[in-house]
């Protein structure tokens, strides 16, 4: 299940997925949007759940060069491509690392 809600660089978006957004997204061949102003990424709710997840990685990372550098269209589609494989086959614990408990 995608989250309702997560923030990228100190902002949250909304993430909104079912009939409201479908027809639009249908209607532009899309599988996902982000909208800056509003706060929001839309997901199309008739894809499966693995796609959604990637999809929104992809909208994470326009958002992210929204902020800095625009990337271009097939760049993000690559770097989606290539963190979504990683992250699929690799556990992912070490990026967290231990916390060190309190005494
Ligand atoms: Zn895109």
């Amino acid at each position: 299940m995608v989250p309702e809600k997560l923030t990228v660089l100190g902002r949250t978006y909304k993430v909104l997925v079912g009939p409201e957004t479908d027809e639009k997204l249908k209607k532009r061949q899309l599988l996902g949007e982000v909208h800056h102003i509003g706060s929001e990424i839309w997901l199309r709710s008739d894809i499966d759940e693995d796609l959604q997840k990637e999809t929104l990685l992809h909208e994470i990372l326009h958002i992210i060069s929204f902020r800095g550098v625009e990337l271009k269209e097939d760049v993000i589609t690559v770097l989606t491509t290539g963190l979504w494989d990683f992250f699929k086959q690799n556990d992912c614990s070490w990026i967290f690392g231990k916390r060190k408990r309190r005494k």
